[in-house]
């Protein structure tokens, strides 16, 4: 008998909802656990305060005395909430989030103690660097790593301990985490948009970028999962055959939420809103077991911090419901994977979001100018996004039927591409009166305020508007929002900056009027630009071929997609926008090639492992039983057994023909795996893992999936697909 197996789903069977309690309004809670402005007001000085302030508005350095006091009231207060230990918080490039935690308690001598965190604790850390990749840099530079307080991350409390939102750099100054590279990118297009915002408002001195995730993922019974070696450790189903029923009937997405999941949401709503995390929508999403949480949009930085702190909360409140959450981008082969879609936009504090359409021909053409400058810069840019969201792990979405394809191109709905079509024919050079009454009234007078209703309805495109933001819907739900987001701002940032040097010298050089130049650059960027816009079904073969002839990119595997990254156009990009230098930018690329062969390698050893430590076993076994019947048969039918015992004696065959698939090529690819494994450079390791060894996960999946429905399901070892997405 397959003990495990059983032994779960009995386990299974048995569970209740654990039961929430919710007796204070979630308004009430919402931020009980983030040291905001309300509570440092109350733990801070008034000059410590001031000095945080100016910290996260403008950039201002905080210095020792005054850190020390910062250091006291975050102590203070966190003392007063029971934590008894803080942490630098940070995101180093694991992609999960790290920290250590240190107690607050100190002894002082004579057997006495106390609680103490000074400045200096609070300001710097050195965590043991040399267990986070770092692509070679502290190799290079023997330098260790230390983590940085980021004063615009507020300082929250999470189980117990206070912790600090820090950046993660090493001693020469090169960013080891996610963090540090998307702050330059802030900064980089908020210093860009702003200038060009001004040409509309001069009262604008700072534009933000805003950013909403969705997160999908899936959640499984905790027992079932922990029965399951491949959900453990390559967090996916590496075999299985697929269930009789998948989602073809549409019943889970349609369905109410189950009772059992319905309490983890709240539990884990209720976790959010004490840590300040905004979260709004809950629903079931297209496969079975399959669910979507999304917050209200925040801050992009803030809301990058949010996402990855909220991927560690419902691991830990999964767990308090018995339930395992899979933030895999494909979990099961067969149906839907998960995505985590970006919702961006840029505001000014003056409280106009740039993306957004407005009532007067002049906040058209604002709107107009970030809409066509971004859709320019994705043009310019694609392979870079798509080196953005490349993973191991995002490579069985990317493409597959469900998941936008590996190919980047931008939706913007029929009503704005009649408006873009018509701003192609604008005059070059100066605009007679009679067309600049025309544009005002016909073209940019008539974008409607709302267009929300108008621009959602392309669900296959990768980055569509969505009526007053842009969609990046490419992103693997595991990832780190981070990476994605320090690309589109970075390079949304260098389109603005161009956009401003030809808009002043057509004003300076060719005497025309601001908005006459503005309207002949973006006339240029529309006509230069229109490979990248594609309104059709991104799914589709044809697309495919089309966007080849247009010349974009179709980079269809990690290794092929990060080639980009170390573009000379992409460093410097980099260089000039000062996000990133060569060094980071070279160390990041190693490292992602680095991480992607793991995986890879991982996933083989697992398969191999399961193929001939469960599935072949199990398969004999079955063959024994099958055996001794035909045995049996033979004794009591003599020589006309073979009649009574064809079925026995095609499956005996059957079973041997398969096990000796499975056996030739789990053999041949830990051969692969070996030559893979002697290659020193990290990029063609990385191809190797990838078209050598990854191959042979399908063929012997293949075998290993037909043996499951030849042999008796109760000597099965591996809980199957039914039982992992349909017992709730
Ligand atoms: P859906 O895509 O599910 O139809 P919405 O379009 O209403 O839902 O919003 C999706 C996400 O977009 C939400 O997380 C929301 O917070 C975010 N969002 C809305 N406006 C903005 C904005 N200006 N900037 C960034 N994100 C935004
Ligand atoms: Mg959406």
């Amino acid at each position: 008998m397959a003990t495990i197996r059983f032994r779960a789903i009995q386990e299974t069977f048995g569970r209740t909802p654990v039961p929430v309690q919710e007796t204070v309004r979630r308004s009430e809670l919402f931020g009980e656990n983030v040291f905001n402005e309300s509570a440092m007001r109350q733990f801070m000085t008034k000059e410590a305060f001031v000095s945080v302030m100016n910290a996260i508005e403008f950039g201002e350095k905080i210095n020792r005395k005054i850190a020390n006091q910062v250091a006291a009231g975050m102590r203070d207060w966190a003392i007063s909430k029971g934590a008894s230990h803080y942490t630098h918080w940070f995101q180093p490039l694991t992609g999960a989030t790290a920290e250590k935690h240190d107690a607050f308690f100190e002894t002082i001598g004579n057997g006495m103690a106390m609680e103490k965190f000074d400045g200096s604790q609070l300001v710097q850390q050195e965590p043991d660097a040399s267990s986070f990749p770092n692509g070679g840099i502290r190799n290079t530079f023997e330098a260790r790593g230390y983590t940085a307080w980021d004063p615009t991350s507020p300082a929250f409390i999470y189980g117990g301990t206070l912790c600090i939102p820090t950046v993660f750099v090493s001693y020469t100054g090169e960013a080891l985490d996610n963090k540090a590279p998307l702050l330059r990118a802030l900064q980089a297009v908020d210093n860009a948009a702003t200038d060009v915002a001004k040409y509309f408002d001069k009262n604008v001195t700072k534009v933000t970028a805003t950013l909403g995730w969705e997160q999908e993922y899936f959640l499984v019974d905790k027992a079932l999962a922990y029965s399951r070696p491949d959900l453990i450790l390559a967090g996916r189903m590496l075999l299985g055959h697929s269930a009789a029923k998948g989602q073809q009937l549409d019943d889970h997405y349609f369905g109410s939420i189950p009772d059992r999941v319905v309490n983890f949401m709240r539990d884990l709503e209720i976790e959010c809103m004490k840590l300040g995390i905004p979260v709004k929508t809950r629903h079931n999403e297209v496969a079975p077991n399959q669910f979507e949480l999304a917050p209200i949009f925040e801050e992009a930085s803030m809301a990058v911090d949010h996402n990855s702190l909220l991927m560690d909360v419902m691991d830990k409140t999964a767990d308090r419901h018995n339930y395992k959450v899979l933030f895999h981008e494909k979990p099961f082969s067969g149906i839907n994977g998960s995505g985590k879609h970006n919702n961006w936009s840029l505001a000014t504090n003056t409280g106009v979001n740039l993306l957004s359409p407005g009532s007067t021909p002049m906040k058209n053409l604002q709107f107009l100018t970030f809409f066509i400058n971004t859709i320019k810069a994705v043009n310019e840019y694609e392979e870079l996004i798509r080196a953005s969201i490349a993973s191991a792990t995002n490579d069985h979405r990317l493409g597959a039927n469900e998941a936008p394809p590996a190919i980047i191109s931008v939706f913007i709905g029929e009503q704005l591409t009649r408006v873009l079509d018509e701003l192609e024919d604008v005059s070059t050079g100066k605009l007679s009166p009679q067309e600049k009454t025309d544009l005002k009234l016909n073209v940019v007078g008539k974008i409607p305020e709302i267009l929300l209703d108008n621009t959602d309805r392309n669900r296959t495109s990768p980055f569509a508007f969505t009526g007053n933001k842009f969609e990046l819907r490419a992103v693997g739900s595991k990832a780190n929002c981070g990476k994605p987001m320090t690309v589109l701002n970075t390079i949304v940032a260098k389109q603005l900056v161009e956009f401003k040097k030809e808009v002043d010298a057509l004003v300076s050089k060719k005497k025309l009027k601001k908005d006459e130049a503005i309207f002949n650059v973006l006339r240029e960027y529309i006509k230069s630009s229109r490979r990248i816009r594609f309104e059709g079904d991104g799914y589709s073969a044809a697309w495919e071929k089309e966007a080849a002839r247009r010349g974009l990119s179709n980079n269809k595997t990690t290794p092929s997609a990060l080639k980009s990254m170390v573009s000379k156009k992409a460093i410097s990009l980099y260089e000039e926008m000062k996000v990133m230098s060569k060094i980071e930018v070279k160390a990041r690329h190693e490292i992602e090639l680095e991480e992607y062969t793991m995986k890879v390698q991982i996933e083989g050893r697992v398969l191999g492992d399961i193929a001939r430590n469960h599935v072949i076993p199990t398969a004999i076994r079955y063959q024994n039983i099958l055996i001794d019947n035909v045995k049996g048969l033979k004794d009591v039918f003599g020589t006309d057994f073979k009649k009574v015992a064809s079925e026995q004696l095609d499956l005996i065959e059957e079973i041997s023909e398969h096990i000796a698939e499975i056996n030739s090529k789990v053999t041949a690819m830990t051969e692969e795996r070996k030559k893979a494994n002697v290659i020193t450079s990290a990029e063609l390791k990385a191809e190797a893992y990838c078209e050598k060894v990854k191959p042979y996960f399908d063929d012997i999946r293949y075998h290993c999936d037909k043996l499951e429905l030849l042999v008796d399901d109760e000597l099965w070892t591996l809980t199957k697909y039914r039982e992992l997405l349909f017992l709730k």
